[in-house]
């Protein structure tokens, strides 16, 4: 091209974009560079690299514009990859979660311009882990790519479908209508699409297999919530939809999110009350059918020093939930060991048992024998005063493991009771095979008692049982005498319930028990 015009410059491109960079150079003395596509004498695309120089001459004139242009298509390619690396989830080919960002921050801006509503939609597979652990991950992986492939089939050109990594896939619905109740529904409408297409069968190599999403979405419209916000919103409609028992789709609203906060808050402060020690122990009297205190079921109280005392139910569930029922349930169990210890030379230690309520999490903890045997050394107690209190629900996970656990504790000593007998689903056959010493009847059926008729069978049924396998028997709950009566006449020698004390403190029950321990 030496001496040539780019006009005269060969495959007759248009070369004007060139010709004015020349005139620039001539003009400023400055040396430019720029990237230009043109075609090679065999017509193939090329990407240029060009480099214009000024020469001068010695008076400083420029006299020639001298140009250098560097094929840089393999680069350029090169660069292409980086870009789809950086933005593009290699797996499925989606836009990643930077690329969805950027997009949303996208949306936010053109979004203060427009009335339309736009949907932030976050998808996750439920139980994708344990497919992922069952089949392997070249499965797992094949699910996520026909997962992304379904997806996008059903979305239209100009949404976003991105993989956030795992098995979360996000959606970003713009241009919805202005009108929210209509955009609530276009939007209700697409997702339950997506939820039917999401449930068709994966065929993944040899394996069909049948999964199902939980689908989270918040709606917005102009730029009132930062990135931040909506995603946290999407993921709170999402943790609800998997609460609500999954395959399911949730709508964020503000309640939803208050519950959360009150349950983070509320998280917070069993953490404070556990290093502040507010819980206390209360006791509630077991007696026999001559009256006597044998006794007594270790109940939990919150002493909170703002609130007042908060009872179990209203912090049990959160601190199963969040796995503190661990340090709190070592702290029971430390507890009452300690008090045994202290009545162990006093007046109470007359073979008084006392039954400690375990919750299924606890159990299942893989060292929870040793921990609790553990408890029962360092503090040098007889362990044959501690009954456990199990729940049905314990049983339905892996039987022979929780026979295991019992049998280990029982050779140290220890005894078991089947709690809020009546109520759970698991079978009789199951509940054969367990090493139990005591069934407590539920207190529902006993409050029935005795005018309920299908109560009182129910009671009189579990009391034969219990007898027949050689287990204790005992009814909690009791408040009446025709509810005693009923019991002792069906051979149920063992009552707990407001008729004979309500859960106490420590010195109440001490005080309760050396007045009225030995009379009816
Ligand atoms: P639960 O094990 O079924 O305990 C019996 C509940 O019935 C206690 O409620 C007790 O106060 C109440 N109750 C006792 N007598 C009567 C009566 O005559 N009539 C009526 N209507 N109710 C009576 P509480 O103390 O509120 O405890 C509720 C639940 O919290 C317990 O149910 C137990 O599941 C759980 N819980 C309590 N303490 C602990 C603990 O230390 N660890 C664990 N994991 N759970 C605990
Ligand atoms: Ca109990
Ligand atoms: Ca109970």
């Amino acid at each position: 091209m030496l001496g040539k015009k780019p006009s005269e410059f060969p495959g007759g491109q248009d070369y004007v974009a060139y010709e004015a960079k020349i005139q620039e150079v001539f003009e400023t003395g400055r040396d430019i560079e720029f990237e230009l596509n043109i075609k090679s004498r065999t017509g193939k695309e090329l990407c240029n690299h060009i480099r214009l120089t000024a020469e001068h001459d010695s008076s400083g004139s420029i006299v020639t514009v001298m140009g250098v242009g560097r094929d840089i298509s393999e680069l350029n390619i090169q660069r292409q990859k980086i870009n789809e690396m950086a933005f593009y989830d290699s797996l499925t080919g989606l836009p990643n979660r930077r690329l969805l960002i950027d997009r949303l921050q996208h949306t936010l801006a053109s979004s203060t311009r427009s009335i339309l509503h736009n949907a932030l939609i976050f998808i996750d597979l439920d139980n994708f882990k344990t497919l992922n652990d069952t089949l392997g991950h070249d499965i797992g992986d094949l699910l996520l790519k026909q997962t992304a492939q379904r997806l996008t089939a059903c979305m239209r050109q100009e949404d976003t479908v991105a993989r956030m990594g795992g098995d979360e896939f996000v959606i970003i619905l713009e241009n919805l209508s202005n009108h929210i109740q209509e955009a609530e529904f276009q939007v209700e409408t697409i997702n339950k699409k997506i939820l039917t297409i999401l449930n068709q069968p994966y065929q993944l190599a040899n394996h069909n297999r049948h999964i199902t999403p939980s689908i989270g979405i918040v709606i917005f419209s102009g730029n009132q919530f930062s990135i931040d916000e909506l995603m946290k919103r999407a993921d709170i409609a999402l943790y609800q939809a998997k609460k609500a028992g999954r395959n399911t789709i949730r709508f964020f609203d503000l309640d939803m999110q208050t519950a959360i906060e009150n349950r983070s808050s509320l998280e917070e402060s069993i953490k404070h009350a556990l290093s502040r020690q507010q819980f206390e122990l209360y006791y509630q009297p077991q007696v026999n059918s001559t009256g006597r205190i044998v006794g007594a079921e270790v109940l939990l109280r919150w002493q909170h020093p703002v609130h007042g005392m908060i009872l179990p139910d209203d912090f049990i569930p959160i601190a199963e939930e969040t796995g503190l029922i661990i340090p709190i349930g070592l702290q029971v169990m430390k507890s009452v060991c300690r008090q045994l210890k202290i009545w162990g030379n006093g007046p109470l230690k007359d073979n008084l048992h006392l039954s400690v309520n375990i919750s299924a999490c606890q159990f299942q903890q893989e060292d929870f024998v040793k921990k609790i045997i553990n408890v029962f050394e360092s503090v040098d107690i007889n362990p044959a005063r501690i009954t456990l209190e199990i729940t049905e629900s314990m049983v339905l996970g892996n039987i022979s493991e929780t026979i295991k656990k019992m049998q280990a504790l029982k050779k140290k000593g220890i005894k078991f009771a089947m709690d809020d007998f009546g109520t759970g689903h698991s079978s009789l056959s199951s509940l054969k095979k367990l090493p139990l010493d005591q069934i407590k009847i539920d207190q529902s059926f006993i409050h029935d008692i005795p005018e309920n008729n299908d109560a009182a069978v129910i009671v009189q049924t579990i009391i034969a049982m219990g007898n027949n396998l050689g287990m204790e028997v005992i009814a909690e709950g009791v408040e009446t005498t025709a509810q005693k009566d009923f019991l002792i006449q069906h051979q149920c020698v063992n009552f707990q319930g407001y008729l004979f004390g309500n859960p106490m403190p420590v010195n109440e029950f001490e005080r309760v028990f050396k007045e009225q321990g030995f009379k009816w």
